[in-house]
């Protein structure tokens, strides 16, 4: 079969190599796609919010099925578009996408479905929600509605901070129309873990845990990223939580959407605040996470395109799924300067020598070739992922390959997998 992947990241990468794994897949092709994917895949040079093109060139070149990496094709309506040309699409369509698309949505979905989340109130104008933060206590959290890229939500620690960032977003209009519309949020605290899950509209499969390292400094300091590094299983998940955690978060928000008429096919991501035992969902994506897709994807043993051809056709079966049971740790080597501004245009070696080490993939993000040449062209570059038989092992093989990659201004954590081997 034929498999179209939307989507230009690490994630793509890793779900092209898997993908190309299945002796179901005959052809893949990665829109626009990156440096990594072009070895792999027919790289197509449609950029993933194009969503009119992207269904046109399906439907020319006969895709049998579309793999939808990140969020913003599918707010846009993609897996609708798709649709419309009867090719099947893993992921939502428009109205089920707005769980990641609006936070206004997901809370009220959260709290018509009676999933635990921090408590909170939605607004459309200034003066009433500057009235309402006036009488919260600090910390709070402020969150644009919409999607902006990352830097919507301000975790904020002072009353200054709080009041700055909701000026941000209705007054000063920072984020467009996304920020419009504002949640004001009870600050939580915990630490956070990812719980992804497989969706055919009815049955909900979970995958094995995982942990993201949103910060850009070892021991989470600094400016959000959109992910330093990534391993699973993490601890602060144990597998024997798994489906308990699925009955709570993410069972009855797939029936609630299937009784509105949008049944959601695809990959429901639950970002969650674990403390002392009780989990509270911070968001919903509705997508793989990037970077978690890369250890996911490192441990998976199933076929990948028959998980996700039984999503779309409606027979997906918990016994479909099996892991390695190793751990694996990725850790992104990014552009120094990320998620500020950077260089790009490095040329990158070494990638080879990593990848000869037992259990190593590497996945390119912002990577491209030039002049025949492999050269960084984006923040996050390359995620460095290993397989070990324990999350200590996986770590230290990881750092082994990222030590054999060069170029100019790179920068990693040192510190990917320590809050698990912590436990
Ligand atoms: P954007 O919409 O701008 O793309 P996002 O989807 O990444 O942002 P969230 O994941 O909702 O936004 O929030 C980003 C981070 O903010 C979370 O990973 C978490 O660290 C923190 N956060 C969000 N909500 C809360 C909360 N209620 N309490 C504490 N921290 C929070």
């Amino acid at each position: 079969m034929k498999i179209l992947i939307v989507g230009s990241g690490g994630r793509e990468h890793a779900l092209a190599w898997k993908l190309a794994q299945s002796p179901k897949v005959d052809d893949i092709f990665v829109a626009p796609g990156n440096g990594g994917t072009a070895g792999i895949a027919e790289n197509v040079p449609i950029p993933d919010s194009h969503v009119p093109a992207l269904a046109r060139f399906a439907k020319e070149r006969g895709v049998d099925l579309c793999v939808v990496g990140p969020e913003v094709p599918l707010v846009l309506g993609l897996a609708n578009a798709m649709a419309k040309q009867d090719i099947p699409c893993f992921g939502p369509d428009a109205y089920a996408a707005q769980l990641e698309g609006s936070k206004s949505f997901a809370k009220l979905v959260m709290e018509h479905t009676g999933v635990p989340t921090a408590r909170s109130a939605t607004f459309d104008d200034y003066d009433s929600a500057k009235a309402y933060l006036d009488k919260h206590p600090i910390p709070v959290v402020i969150k644009a509605d919409g999607l902006a890229a990352g830097k919507g939500v301000t975790v904020a620690a002072t009353r200054e901070e709080a009041e700055k960032a909701l000026d941000t977003c209705m007054r000063k209009q920072s984020f467009g129309m996304a920020g419009e519309r504002v949640v004001i949020e009870e600050a939580l605290e915990g630490e956070e873990a990812s719980f992804l899950a497989l969706c055919d509209g009815k049955t909900v499969v979970p995958l094995a845990s995982s942990q993201d390292h949103k910060a850009v400094g070892e021991g989470d300091t600094g400016p959000n990223t959109g992910g330093m590094g990534a391993y699973s299983p993490a601890p602060i998940l144990p597998e024997s939580e798994l489906e308990k955690v699925c009955d709570l978060v993410a069972r009855p928000v797939v029936e609630a959407m299937a009784a509105s008429g949008h049944p959601f096919i695809g990959m429901l991501y639950a970002g969650l605040m674990v403390k002392d035992g009780a989990y509270k969902v911070l968001e919903y994506n509705v997508r793989f996470g990037d970077p978690e897709c890369q250890p996911l994807l490192a441990r998976l043993d199933s076929d990948l395109a028959e998980l996700m051809l039984a999503c779309v056709e409606g027979r997906l079966e918990p016994s479909m799924i099996a892991w390695k049971p190793q751990t694996s740790c990725c850790v992104v080597m990014a552009s120094q300067g990320y998620p500020g501004s950077y260089r790009t245009g490095m040329a990158i070696e070494g990638i080879d020598e990593a990848e000869e080490l037992e259990g190593v993939t590497v996945f390119q993000a912002g990577t491209k070739i030039e002049a025949g040449r492999l050269v960084t062209s984006g923040g996050r570059v390359l995620g460095v992922t290993a397989l070990g038989d324990d999350l200590k092992a996986a770590k230290e093989r990881a750092y082994e390959a990222v030590d054999r990659i060069r170029f100019e201004n790179s920068y990693v954590r040192r510190d990917i997998g320590d809050k698990g081997l912590a436990r």
